[in-house]
């Protein structure tokens, strides 16, 4: 009997390999299959018509031949299935439906005032079920939630930590599970969102990518040799906390002169709201107000890059990566940000690991970190043995 257990066991790894395969290959042939996952291609063959049965894998015509017949090409059904993602901030939510390609079919939005964690969790409820519903009919249906949190978790998706939304010890995975019963997964947005651009944005061909997410704060998602690096216990990429100023001004991580001070969203409308007294000052107003050259507002703007370049010499200088993304609602103050932070780049940085750098605002917008929370649930998915089996 155990033996039959053992071998049923390597079909699973077998299917899921075959499966992984097609994903990243598509179009590809059985014959390509073979080669690819070095299994025969009569396993290659059962194992195909068996997840062509499960409705993960379409045949899609006949591809080009390297003599002889001309082989049935086979392609990843993306649309078998739809993920829901979460990008969950301080004062809105926004929810995305992808397919399991991740492609972005539905995105929905709603403002939150944060007035309590029940509050929050009947909106973020009433959110993901909004772009469920949109949802195409599908054989898996939704296969799983992602959401990305200003904070910390632990494996269990209890929310350790999220100092800007004041929660602490909040069992978000479970409630939401509960709710819908569907797998769900909680992660640190900056980590999803350093994944979103990974998967679908400015970062596919990077290897070592900082993602630097700013907000009310600043987070920052590592990638190391293509996978998210997350430290000893899963609290790495707090690179809003290093000090800029040894004696700046006190923060509520303990430490002082922390660089989310200075250059994160609160700085920016902290600094406005000296020098533009008369103007209700937001994200938006500060960027229409630049935009009608409105000289105080984008001074403040520049004054921010200089402070968000600091910053970025010091990623630069600790993880030479390949590549810097800019995220967050203030990417869309590109414009005026740019030019301080590339000088600061230029004059503080050496010129070695600037060399190969490029240091670029998500082209994603806001959307990294949702579409990264899809590729998690999406991963979660097919990483459970269930699925690649029946
Ligand atoms: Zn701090």
């Amino acid at each position: 009997m155990k033996q039959t257990g053992d071998l049923n066991l390597v079909k699973k790894i077998n299917k899921s390999i075959v499966l992984h395969h097609i994903r990243s290959a598509s179009p590809v042939s059985r014959a390509r299959l073979a080669e690819l996952t070095g299994l025969t291609k009569a396993t290659v063959s059962s194992l195909v018509s068996e997840l062509i049965d499960s409705r993960l894998v379409d045949e899609i015509g006949a591809g080009e031949s390297s003599g002889g017949r001309k082989p049935v090409m086979l392609r990843f059904n993306g649309t078998a299935g739809y993920a829901v993602g979460v990008d969950l901030g301080i004062n809105y939510i926004l929810t995305a439906l992808t397919d399991l390609n991740g492609n972005r079919v539905e995105q929905y939005r709603m403002k939150h005032a944060n007035s309590s964690v029940e509050a929050v969790i009947a909106d973020l409820i009433a959110c993901i079920r909004e772009v469920i519903g949109r949802a195409p009919d599908s054989a898996y249906g939704i296969v799983g939630i992602g959401i990305g949190i200003p904070g910390f978790s632990d494996e269990q998706g209890q929310v350790l930590f999220a100092p800007n939304l004041g929660w602490e010890n909040v069992p978000l995975q479970q409630r939401i599970e509960q709710e819908f019963a569907i797998p769900v997964v909680i992660d640190n947005e900056a980590n999803a969102g350093a994944v979103g651009e990974k998967q679908f944005g400015t970062g596919r061909e990077a290897a070592h990518l900082v993602y630097v997410s700013i907000g009310m704060g600043i987070g920052t998602g590592i990638i190391i040799k293509d996978e998210l690096f997350r430290g000893s216990s899963g609290f790495s990429g707090e690179m809003g906390h290093i000090s800029i100023r040894y004696d700046g001004k006190p923060c509520r991580c303990g430490n002082a002169g922390c660089w989310e001070l200075y250059a994160s969203e609160s700085a920016l409308l902290e600094q406005a709201r000296a020098v533009l007294p008369d103007i209700d000052v937001s994200v938006e107003t500060l960027i229409r107000q630049a935009e009608e050259g409105n000289a105080a507002a984008i001074d403040c703007f520049e004054r921010l890059g200089g402070y968000l370049g600091i910053g970025i010499v010091n990623i630069i200088n600790s993880f030479n990566p390949e590549l810097i993304v800019i995220g967050g609602r203030l990417a869309e103050a590109e414009r005026w940000l740019r030019g301080a932070v590339h000088e600061a780049v230029e004059q503080r940085c050496w010129p070695y690991p600037r060399a190969q750098l490029q240091v670029c605002f998500s082209a994603l917008g806001s959307g990294a970190t949702v579409l990264g929370a899809c590729s998690f649930a999406i991963g979660k998915f097919f990483a459970s043995t269930k699925v690649s089996v029946e």
